[in-house]
């Protein structure tokens, strides 16, 4: 039987006009699509095979994931065209990885289709740009929520390296990352924001300072992004809507 290559599709930060011709593509001339549980309605609405959801919410993380690689794997070689969809960027927290890593140990073939990543595209949604010559020369994007084999970031190199920071998976863990920027040495003051639901129609952006980030957390909940620096202050926006 001659398998199609297994698609890791990036579906983009929400809005489906944000998918890439080719995530489009292939979601339409799927057989079978393996979605995550953030993934918008709009864009699951787009497949055209069977989908089936296989979010990992209160489940056994790694019985989960070991049983998306067993899933994929048997619909390719039963000659399926499989794309397993994932929110953003297939390769930016989304454990794409792994996924390539499995699918070739089966002998398969693979395709990876990136996507805008919340992180960027989520956060531009709320008018702040990850870098800007005038406040910040570079951007760290890091999870708030490493999970089990992963070292917890250094949080007190990120808060010296003057770089925007934008956290992933940071909404539970906001007011333990916010203390160890502070005892790091960054200013309670910093210019701080969170990006919730970014490019759907919950959208929703707070601004304010680094202390107040986890009050915002707390407000908005999951998903949402913490942004950290110069790029969130007021000034630097207004100053970027003036010369649009
Ligand atoms: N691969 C994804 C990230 C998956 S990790 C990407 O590239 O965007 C899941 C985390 O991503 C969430 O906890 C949240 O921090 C962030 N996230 C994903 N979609 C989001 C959205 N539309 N708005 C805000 N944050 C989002």
């Amino acid at each position: 039987m001659n398998t199609h290559p297994v698609c890791l599709v990036g579906a983009g930060p929400g809005d489906p006009e944000l998918l890439t011709v080719r995530a489009l593509k292939r979601l339409e001339a799927a057989d079978v699509v393996l979605a995550d549980d953030l993934i918008d309605p709009r864009v699951l609405a787009l497949v055209k095979g069977r989908l089936l959801r296989v979010g990992k919410r209160g489940g056994c993380i790694s019985t989960d994931q070991a049983f998306i690689h067993a899933l994929m794997v048997r619909e390719a070689l039963a000659g399926q065209r499989v794309v397993r969809l994932k929110g953003g960027d297939p390769f930016v927290f989304g454990r794409g990885g792994e996924e390539v890593d499995a699918l070739r140990d089966a002998g398969l073939e693979v395709e990876v289709v990136s996507g805008l990543t919340s992180g960027i595209a989520g956060v531009a949604a709320a008018g702040i740009p990850v870098t800007d010559r005038r406040a910040s020369p570079g951007v760290i994007l890091v999870t708030g929520h490493p999970g089990p084999g992963c070292a917890e970031p250094d949080w007190a190199a990120l808060a010296r390296s003057g770089l925007t920071l934008v956290v992933y998976m940071g909404v539970a863990r906001c007011a333990g990352i916010v203390q160890r920027l502070l005892e790091a040495g960054m200013a309670p003051s910093t210019p701080a924001a969170l990006v919730h639901a970014a490019h759907t129609p919950a959208q929703a952006e707070r601004f304010g300072c680094l202390h107040e980030l986890p009050a915002l957390a707390a407000a908005l909940g999951s998903p949402s992004l913490l942004v950290i620096g110069a790029v969130c202050a007021q000034g630097v926006r207004a100053a970027l809507a003036r010369t649009a």
